[in-house]
């Protein structure tokens, strides 16, 4: 391989947590492969955001266009289509996120490259670059090779790429005219519309009680509300508590919900799917309560008590009220 790119997302003049993921990950594959660390910078005005990033990668390319100002794959894979023309032996390190799923696919056929989507890790064997993936509902890990591809599109899995100031001298900034033509697109962005936001805040929470399927058929929650005001923290949920309507969408943690940043969080019958660890960052210390000792949830906590809910939550409560006296 060549060259390791890595492309940024952004969002309202801001890079997004998946485009330090990918840095990560596109880090330790030069670092294994011996390669070049490139940046893709596509959007309008976008300086500031450059500067960020040459602090951390040795070259950022960067292409400045008003049509590139919001997410739109069309514009976005003919313009990395035109950036990529011409080179054969390069990796695309992408992260994950609602545009990527729209995105990577239609971008790697018009790149005519190999596609693995949702990596966890990578691995270099004799040069040739191999990814690995969780299948069958993340029970088992599989690692795929690329059939001798020289074009490669890898986007992650989050939550699996933790990103470290490298400390290194600042990268080069090299501004590219834009590939695109005069061509009407087809797709157009009509507006950026901000989440609701709640009485609650739980992307601000240092402490975060979440209920997930596992509280059954119970509508009462005030048995979970008071084990968070004991613990001076918020209650957040799992999807299905959405979707059953006992709590509004804002207070969901995952990929399609909110992206948290807690020092603990208390997972509560919650089997620990990716969509739901891929909105928890920042390393809090999780602690799950589950009654299934094989729940995933438990891998990613550092502390687990494998019993009934309505066991453990009122003992839990009185515990703490105890121990602040
Ligand atoms: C495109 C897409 C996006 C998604 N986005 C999100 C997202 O943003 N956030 C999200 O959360 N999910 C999301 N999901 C859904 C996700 O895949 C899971 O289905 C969901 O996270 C499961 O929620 P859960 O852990 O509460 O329920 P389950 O997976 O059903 O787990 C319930 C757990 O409770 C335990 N349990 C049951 N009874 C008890 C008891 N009495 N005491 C103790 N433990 C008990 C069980 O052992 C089990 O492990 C998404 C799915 C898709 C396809």
């Amino acid at each position: 391989m060549k060259t390791i790119y890595v492309l940024a997302e952004h969002r309202q003049q801001h890079l997004r947590d998946t485009t330090w993921d990918a840095l990560a990950a596109g880090r330790d594959l030069a670092q294994k492969t011996g390669a070049e660390l490139a940046c893709l910078l596509l959007g309008s005005g976008v300086d500031a955001m450059a500067d960020q990033l040459a602090k951390e990668c040795p070259k950022v390319v960067v292409v400045d266009d008003p049509r590139l100002a919001n997410f739109n794959s069309e514009p976005f894979v003919k313009t990395l289509t035109g950036l990529l023309a011409g080179q054969d032996s390069y990796v695309l390190v992408i992260g994950n996120s609602n545009s990527i799923i729209d995105l990577a696919p239609g971008l790697s056929v018009a790149l005519d490259a190999a596609l693995a989507t949702d990596c966890i890790g990578f691995e270099v064997d004799g040069g040739k670059v191999k990814a690995l993936r969780q299948i069958y509902s993340y029970k088992v890990n599989a690692l795929v090779s690329f059939k001798g591809a020289s074009r490669i599109v890898a986007t992650l899995r989050s939550g699996f790429f933790s990103f470290a100031p490298s400390g290194a001298a600042p990268g080069a900034i090299e501004k590219v005219a834009s590939p695109l033509g005069d061509e009407p697109l087809r797709k157009r962005f009509l507006s950026y519309v901000e989440a609701e936001k709640g009485d609650v805040d739980i992307a601000s929470a240092d402490i975060i009680v979440a209920i997930g399927r596992g509280i059954g058929d119970e509508e009462d929650l005030s048995m979970f509300e008071s084990l968070a005001d004991a613990m001076g923290g918020v209650v957040a949920c799992s999807r299905p508590i959405v979707d059953k309507g006992l709590l509004p969408k804002y207070r969901q943690v995952g990929t399609s919900g909110v992206e948290v940043k807690p020092k603990v969080y208390l997972a509560l019958g919650i089997s620990g799917a990716f969509q739901h660890l891929g909105g928890i960052k920042g390393n809090p210390l999780i602690v799950a309560v589950n009654k299934d000792p094989r729940a995933p949830i438990f891998r990613a906590a550092q502390y687990g008590i494998v019993a009934n809910l309505a066991d453990v939550v009122p003992a839990l409560e009185e515990k703490i009220k105890e121990l602040k006296g």
